[in-house]
């Protein structure tokens, strides 16, 4: 029988918690391979249905799936200077193969747009060739050295969007289509309502224009960036040149940009939801929705519980992710305690008590009020309001979010000494306005260890904005801090 020992509390220590509950979620661990993590299947199913959800956004919105190498000649990468600098210190490089030294080192992909160009060119002639739109699923190796699973290790999953247009103004609307297609799955499928915006100029991703993205705040108010939109303007359609022939018949680099999210997405699943108890998962991303635990001590009444909980999955089957845990190995409390710490929404009880009432039980995982998580649902009812309550605990954890996200939102902030006491004892996003310089942030960060995180766009930004920065010079425009992943 698994070991049932509590979690230390998050309000003890973040960290530890986090690890302890992607361990005993069974969603990953290390391996042998320094840094490197294993995606165990319950953690694997998790971004399977992630990449469901985001897979049938990106159709929908015309790109198509590709697949390219995973390793880039180091030359290309050099290509772009910007590009290279910003990604060369944490490559990986092959310099042998079969035995052999290699006349080209070989970079393992810490992203694509350096293989995908020069590959893409050959098949963009003329203006009737865009918009191309690519996304490829793949792995990156990115060589870390301070790891953390599923938010910091050397290699990771994710998909990256590459895609070519006519026109700067194409690019732009592209770029931010994409930021809004992984806002909403943040908030509808992931209840993780982040912040949307652009980040500073020094902030941007190597080689863009422009860097657009989706930063949500954790539950001990430390921001996660979870996703990322670039216009990249022409910069790689000059590197790799690639050019379209216009409709009057002259030549034009394209305008490209690119986006990602990853496995990362998983960690910020955890740290938005999860409790003392271990994982809470949003319905939609949950590999089980639903757990049938059949409730029994004779031989008589096992046969009886275990016939109606038999029934009630065959009842459930088409309308949820339903499991009917019927081992006789282990003892219901450790169900419990196993299926809470993998986040399962609703458990299904059934005992012979519940047979002569002619109910079960359900035991939601995440309940707004926690006196609130138990309820007794008529046999006949179960399908329709098991479906019920799994939409209802979607909404109410996204509500949840959206309103730990506010009440720790500071605004208007324009005191530095007031700053420094919020970054160092309640944390959150603290909005203030800015200057615009780098020395400016740089000074902050040094001695606060916050960074800027975006300048937010519309849907966020304040009625009002301070009308000097916190290091007192006139602020040109608001941006958002925090301490971050
Ligand atoms: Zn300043």
């Amino acid at each position: 029988m698994a070991e049932q020992r509590a979690l230390t509390p998050r309000a003890e220590d973040f960290s530890a918690w986090y690890n302890e509950v992607v361990q005993r979620g069974e969603l990953a661990g290390y391996t042998p391979v320094r840094g490197c993590m294993v995606i165990r299947p319950h953690g694997y199913a998790i971004w399977e249905l992630m990449q469901k959800a985001l897979d049938a956004r990106f159709k929908e919105t015309g790109h198509q799936n590709a697949y390219f190498p995973l390793f880039i000649p180091q030359s290309f990468l050099h290509r772009e200077a910007e590009h290279v600098e910003g990604f060369a210190p944490e490559t990986a490089v092959v310099t042998h193969g079969g035995g052999k030294e290699l006349e080209e080192p070989l970079v393992v992909r810490p992203t694509s747009e350096a293989i995908i160009w020069p590959i893409m060119a050959d098949w963009i002639q003329s203006y009737r060739d865009l918009p191309l739109l690519i996304n490829q699923w793949a792995n990156v190796v990115r060589w870390e050295m301070r790891t953390r699973l599923f938010l910091r290790t050397p290699e990771f999953l994710w998909q990256e969007g590459h895609t070519a247009h006519a026109s700067q103004e194409d690019a732009q609307r592209e770029t931010l289509l994409m930021l809004s297609v992984y806002r909403r799955f943040m908030e509808e499928w992931m209840a993780m309502p982040p912040l949307t915006g652009v980040k500073t100029e020094w902030d941007k991703f190597a080689g863009a224009d422009r860097t657009y993205a989706c930063e949500a705040l954790m539950q001990d108010n430390w921001a996660l960036q979870a996703g990322t939109s670039h216009n990249l303007g022409q910069n790689f359609a000059r590197a790799f040149d690639v050019k379209y022939q216009t409709e009057d018949g002259s030549h034009e680099y394209v305008w490209s940009t690119s986006w990602g999210v990853s496995t990362r997405l998983i960690g910020g699943l955890v740290m938005s939801h999860s409790d003392d108890l271990g994982l809470v998962l949003p319905p939609k991303l949950a590999p089980i929705q639903a757990v049938i635990v059949p409730i029994y001590k004779s031989d008589e009444g096992r046969g009886q519980v275990l016939e109606a909980a038999e029934k009630l999955a065959g009842q459930l089957r088409d309308v949820v992710r339903v499991r009917l845990d019927d081992r006789d190995t282990v003892n219901p409390g450790a169900k419990y305690y196993e299926w809470e710490g993998k986040g399962v929404p609703v458990r299904l009880e059934i005992g012979p008590k519940d047979l002569e009432k002619g109910q079960v039980m359900a035991v939601k995982r995440f309940a707004p009020d926690p006196k609130a998580r138990k309820v007794p649902i008529p046999d006949g009812e179960v399908r329709s309001r098991l479906t019920e309550m799994l939409d209802a605990m979607q909404n109410e954890l996204l509500a949840t979010a959206i309103k730990r996200r506010e009440d720790n939102s500071h605004r208007g902030i324009d005191d530095y000494e007031e700053f420094k006491e919020i970054i160092a004892t309640a944390g959150g996003f603290v909005y203030t306005g800015y200057c615009g310089t780098e020395e400016c942030e740089a000074s902050v960060k040094d001695e606060t260890k916050a960074t800027i995180r975006l300048m937010p766009d519309e849907d966020f930004r304040s009625d009002e904005i301070p009308a000097k920065c916190i290091c007192g010079k006139k602020a040109e425009y608001e941006v958002v801090w925090a301490r971050a992943y």
